[in-house]
Formats: structure tokens, sequence, C-alpha cells
């Protein structure tokens, strides 16, 4: 796909990402609610082809990943797995950057069982729940099975 340029709300930090597909994902954990006020939702990124431009933070924020933000407005970026495995360094960036987001169909959606009731997205979407996620990003949680 072709590259994409996106920007924080303030404009400090602009970030250009060629979409590995043309989806959308969420996520649903509770990290990601706090964060963004609702579900994280994200353009996974080709590996290598995210640049930056800007103040661009970025905080630990689990044993296997980080959030980066805007400091100047708060606006949340990216998420990046930090893990070994075969997810290292995928990034999630926030499809909210994008004008249209950037274009992508939501098809995917992460930490259902941490969902709240509430709400619910209408598109036809694949939906792992937490043990799935963390079984396929190759991570044993703490004291999990
Ligand atoms: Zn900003
Ligand atoms: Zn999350």
């Amino acid at each position: 796909m072709s590259k994409v340029t996106g920007q924080c709300l303030c404009g400090a930090v602009t970030v250009t990402a060629e979409p590995a597909r043309p989806s959308l994902s969420v996520c649903h954990c509770d990290m990601c609610r706090r964060w963004s006020s609702s579900a994280f939702m994200a353009i996974e990124a080709r590996p290598g082809s995210v640049t930056v431009e800007g103040p661009a933070k970025t905080i630990t924020t689990s044993d296997w990943a980080e959030r980066a933000f805007c400091p100047e407005c708060g606006s949340p970026l990216w998420y990046r797995i930090t893990a070994e495995g075969p997810m290292h360094s995928q990034m999630q960036v926030a499809a909210g950057l994008f004008d249209n987001a950037a274009g992508g169909t939501l098809k995917l959606e992460v930490y259902v069982d941490r969902q709240p009731a509430g709400y619910h997205f209408a598109e036809a979407t694949k939906r792992l729940t937490e043990a799935e996620l963390l079984a396929a990003m190759g991570i044993t949680p703490e004291g999990g099975a």
C-alpha cells in the first residue's frame, strides 16, 4: 500500500507509515481504554515503514509493549510490541491520526473479553480474547497457563 501521513491533535507530531493491509483493528484492553477513552483503533504498519517527526514520547506499559503519545496535546500515537517473538516490533499506529482512518475497514477486535457491555462495532470482525491474542504473540502471562 502507499504511505499515509497523519498528525496528532496539536500538529506537533506527524507520523508516516505504510499500512500492512487496508484494515483497522481495535483493542478493548483496560490499558487501551484508559489511554484512548474507549477501544484503541489502529492500523498495523508494515515493518520498518514508520517515520516520526516531532516530540513523540514513549512509555513502557507492560512487559511486552510500549505506547507513544504527543507530550504537547496527549494524543495517542502508537502501540509497539517489545517482546521477542513472532510479532516483535510490530507497530499499531493510531488510526485517528490519519484522515478517514487511512481508508481502512475494521476487521479485527482483540481483548474482546475485556470489552465493556455498553458498546459494540457493527462491522463483522474477527474477535480474539486476551488469551487467544497472547498465544498468537507467543507470550505466556505471569501466572498464566
Ligand atoms: Zn500533539
Ligand atoms: Zn490494548
